[in-house]
């Protein structure tokens, strides 16, 4: 057979060979019935039987994945079980079910094509993702009705690459970490519950592959790579080899690289460079510490706000900030504040409408200043868990000196008042700017005055920078970490803050491709903060660096992205 290449997203990195375990979409064939008069009773309550057992279902699912899991995933099977709480689910089909005469799959599969037809018009990942669940939970409800169950992953017996539509959180729940050799999934994005299901447990995964699972049979053999976003079915023994030999390297490179865990981030002149790890949960400290940080650089503190409906409190938020400064001690725990946009958010705020550009919408900071309240929680609790380590602070999408400001004072005003309540904290807690948008790039240096430290997020920076949207693959190719004017850009910022003798580190997805470590460093930045698997290949190359030599690939690189653009133009 032929073999097939396909591409998605890359959702976890690494490479997975092995025969496809198939989690079918199972096509659940719902046939309309007209229900009599007198049954109707009958059917709304064979409706709730399924309802009830279908959260019953959940309810034990999230017992399971709490001890297999810890909080963060089985927070997943929260979302679905207010799903299940949903009026579309709890009353709107029993009042389909006795109004049309209907029976009760009908009606759940209709409600179903309007909630669809609703979501479709959305372009936001976050929503299509939440679609997804509610389409997955209604499926769950289906197969109640139907005593129907679906292929679990507990019947696999070798070792494979699961091929889903969608991992479910109860089908997380019998996961066999050693068996499993990589994901293949047809929705989803780089936050979808899989990818971060599959980066926590540090296994390949290629999501949004669209119709993945159409293409393939249980039992044909696949190649997974996460580092590229690919996926091979029927790969030639070539093929194979190549990927087999490529894992092994990576491999016994890991192996190697270990072994420096303990040695210092320094460059072959001396200087100290502050190796961190970008996090989103407490969950992910083990990985932290595995892969020798010095710290985190990026807590990205918006996913202890998603899938949920409710807003985390200051006791929960605290308690999870607490813990991880706590065990990141001696070293640094930079909190990133809520970067978070109208587009996730709408199920706190009420009246909050959908934004046609949420990129360039109420993000982020912008966010916080507009909901102080929210803000202000998170600030209480990120001071308070200050006491309990080595705590910074920043805040993302600052496009201006006055926001920053903004931001400030209302950081000083809860100090205020935590001192007041006589609450501990670190009161000289650095607080520091996220620089993402041109406008606070160019003024770099008013930022660097007011601020304690800048830390460069290249992601939006160049999405803003090259007007090129992060996630949209249709312009993929302009997408340019080399790009002069983003070089340009990175010069402006690290002279501005070595100006004014505040440090400055960079944590976009830049910082953790080697190809760039070099010129990161010729370019002068202090801090690299990266995905924790990363820092070993870093470290390497940092430990090998000459900083002299160093700055001079930088006005080798500067020249020929001018000269690449010059050519360009002339073509
Ligand atoms: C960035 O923009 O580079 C960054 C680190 O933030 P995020 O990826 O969370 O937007
Ligand atoms: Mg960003």
């Amino acid at each position: 057979m032929d073999s097939k290449l396909f591409h998605g997203i890359a959702a976890s990195p690494g490479i997975g060979v092995g025969k496809i375990f198939l989690l079918e979409k199972e096509e659940l064939i719902i046939v309309k019935k007209e229900i009599k008069k007198e049954d109707l009773k009958k059917e709304v309550l064979r409706f709730e039987k399924a309802l009830n057992n279908t959260k019953k279902e959940m309810a034990e699912n999230k017992e399971e994945m709490l001890k297999l899991l810890g909080k963060t995933h089985a927070r997943l099977a929260d979302a679905y079980l207010l799903i299940l709480e949903d009026p579309i689910l709890t009353t709107d089909i029993e009042k389909q079910i006795l109004k049309e005469r209907i029976n009760a799959e009908f009606a759940i599969e209709r409600a179903l094509e309007k909630v669809m037809h609703a979501f479709e018009t959305m372009e936001d990942d976050y929503f299509r993702e939440r679609m997804n669940d509610i389409v997955e939970v209604s499926q769950k409800i289906i197969r109640h009705l139907l005593g129907k169950k679906r292929k679990g992953l507990a019947e696999m017996t070798e070792e494979s690459i699961v091929v889903a539509h969608n991992l479910l959180p109860s089908d997380t729940i019998a996961l066999k970490t050693d068996l499993i050799k990589g994901f293949a999934i047809d929705v989803g994005g780089k936050t979808s519950h899989t990818a971060l299901l599959a980066q926590s447990l540090e296994i390949p995964a290629v999501v949004g592959l669209k119709e993945i699972t159409s293409n393939v049979e249980a039992g044909q053999k696949m190649i997974v790579d996460g580092n590229q976003g690919i996926v091979i079915i029927e790969p030639n023994p070539i093929a194979i080899k190549n990927y087999r030999r490529e894992k092994e390297i990576q491999n016994k490179e890991i192996q190697e690289l270990i072994k420096l865990r303990d040695l210092p981030a320094q460059t072959l002149d001396g200087k100290r460079i502050e190796l961190s790890s970008n996090i989103e949960t407490a969950d992910d400290i083990k990985n932290v510490l595995y892969y020798g940080s010095e710290g985190i650089g990026l807590f990205r503190t918006e996913y202890l706000f998603l899938n949920r409906s409710d807003l985390p409190s200051e006791e929960e938020q605290y308690e999870h900030y607490a813990r991880v400064a706590k065990q990141m001690m001696p070293y640094q725990t930079l909190f990133r504040t809520l970067d978070i946009g109208g587009d996730k958010l709408t199920s706190f705020i009420d009246g909050y409408a959908q934004e046609s550009n949420p990129f360039l919408g109420l993000r982020a900071l912008r966010f916080c200043l507009k909901y102080p309240e929210i803000f202000k929680t998170q600030l209480r609790a990120i001071l308070r868990a200050s006491k309990e380590g080595n705590v910074r602070v920043m805040f993302p999408m600052v496009s201006g000196l006055d926001e920053f400001m903004k931001g400030k004072a209302i950081l000083e005003s809860v100090k205020e008042e935590l001192i007041k309540e006589k609450k501990l904290m670190n009161p000289k807690i650095e607080v520091g700017v996220m620089i993402e948008v041109p406008s606070a790039a160019i003024i770099a240096d008013l930022l660097a005055q007011k601020a304690d430290f800048l830390s460069i997020g290249t992601n939006d920076l160049i999405q803003y920078t090259l007007a090129v949207d992060r996630v949209n693959e249709n312009v993929a190719s302009l997408y340019d970490p080399r790009h002069l004017s983003i070089l340009r850009l990175i010069k402006t910022i690290v002279d501005a803050a070595h100006m004014y003798g505040k440090w400055v580190g960079i944590c976009g997805e830049m910082a953790s491709d080697i190809h760039f470590t070099k010129l990161l460093l010729g370019l002068g930045l202090d801090e690299f903060s990266v995905v924790p698997a990363f820092i070993p290949r870093l470290k390497k190359i940092i430990r090998s660096t000459d900083l002299k030599e160093a700055k001079k690939l930088v006005d080798e690189e500067m020249t020929s992205a001018t000269r690449n653009l010059l050519e360009e133009a002339l073509d």
